[in-house]
């Protein structure tokens, strides 16, 4: 199964088309912009605890027969915050200090 290429950041809502080379994610796919994933969370998924890493650009044209964008294409579900603001800097805080490999 190819990894879901959601289309926006979950905290900020900019758009994350998948050529976008600042969207990152988790081992979830939770997905979030550079910008927010540096400023907001620190590097801490707010929904699984987990670091992130830049999202790879699935590539547009089909080098391969069968693989491209157009064949696996991205998701159009928009996807929202489950926990508030207030909620995820409390955990940030917590879990931020452990690196991710020790989480
Ligand atoms: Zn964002
Ligand atoms: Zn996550």
């Amino acid at each position: 199964m190819a990894l879901e290429l959601r289309p926006n950041c979950e905290y900020c809502d900019k758009d994350l088309p998948p050529d976008a080379s600042d969207a990152r994610i988790c081992s979830y796919e939770c997905t979030f912009c550079a910008d927010c994933v540096e400023r907001r969370l620190s590097n801490v998924c707010p929904n699984c605890g987990g670091g992130f890493m830049a999202r790879p650009i699935r590539p547009a044209r089909e080098w391969r027969s069968g693989i491209s964008r157009a064949r696996q294409p991205a998701s159009t579900k928009r996807v929202r915050l489950s926990h508030s603001r207030g909620e995820i800097a409390l955990f940030v805080r917590e879990v931020a200090a452990i690196p991710p490999e020790h989480r």
